[in-house]
């Protein structure tokens, strides 16, 4: 085992250019799982389980609330769960740690905002499904989203049987409409100047990397995704000097195409990231 460890720590060294790919395990890994009914969703989310009959978080995205009352009093909450007053975890903090110093690049479908918390730079970022701090107009009249750490803080705290105050309801500043979360719930997601140079960024970051040595570091990725896990194995097959790692607890694909350049940890990731750190500080 720990010969694997040493060598993602010499890949991760060696390395021109390092793409982090992050999906719901690496959220998981850090306790918070939005496809289940656990404790977490019971303690923060527990009167919108009683009230609409939905049992997790990603339900309570895709809800069709009967006003906007409602249906702001949900997202602020998830706001507030994901974010308000939070310091990064251990697990992104040792992330950060062990690629800090490098030509790093991140894409994640996550939408909690974790890799900006823990000091992943925002040029290097592409949020693919949007970030929940962020809000668009609901009829996308224009294209532009606005940070709403402000009025979402405001909504998470002035939260009443269910319902928030009228006067707080996020109008659209163009249209006067409704607005929503930054997040690809439906098919008004709005890819916005912002989002289209995070994608753009992520295409260059690529190409420059082309013929260099380049890792891809998975975590925590499904088998079957086709956002972020097909195009690193196919970018990896194309190249020649580069490296899959994938973490992920009990769900572990390497095509064999590319087995000979890729190294896959079926565990935990806040305990391999730590282990990781751990050995890196202690070369
Ligand atoms: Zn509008």
């Amino acid at each position: 085992m720990t010969d694997k460890y040493l060598k993602i720590l010499e890949k991760i060294q060696e390395a021109d250019s390092i793409v982090i790919g992050a999906s719901n395990g690496l959220s998981i890994s850090e306790g918070y799982n939005i496809f289940v009914d656990d404790l977490s969703f019971r303690e923060n989310f527990g009167d919108f389980r009683e009230k609409y009959n939905f049992y997790n978080i990603i339900q309570g995205c895709f809800y069709s609330y009967p006003s906007e009352e409602e249906k702001w009093t949900f997202f602020s909450r998830m706001f507030e769960y994901f974010l308000y007053d939070k310091k990064p975890s251990m697990i992104m903090k040792n992330l950060y740690k062990l690629v800090k110093d490098k030509n790093y690049f991140v894409v994640t479908s996550n939408i909690d905002d974790h890799f900006t918390l823990s000091g992943f730079s925002k040029e290097r970022l592409f949020e693919i499904e949007g970030n929940c701090r962020y809000l668009q107009c609901s009829d996308v009249c224009h294209d532009k989203i606005y940070f709403g750490d402000e009025i979402l803080s405001k909504m998470a705290e002035n939260q009443d049987n269910g319902k928030i105050p009228l006067e707080l309801i996020p109008k659209c500043p163009k249209c006067g409409g409704k607005m929503q979360v930054h997040i690809e719930i439906d098919r008004s997601f709005l890819k916005d100047q912002s989002w289209q140079s995070s994608y753009k960024g992520y295409q260059d970051f690529i190409n420059n990397s082309h013929n260099k040595k380049l890792v891809f570091l998975e975590l925590g990725v499904g088998a079957k995704n086709q956002m972020i896990k097909a195009p690193f194995m196919n970018l990896v097959n194309h190249e020649k000097q580069a490296t899959y790692i994938t973490v992920n607890k009990g769900e572990i694909y390497i095509p064999n195409e590319i087995y000979a350049k890729s190294i896959g940890i079926d565990d935990d990731i806040e305990k391999v990231l730590r282990q990781l750190v751990k050995m890196k500080q202690s070369v």
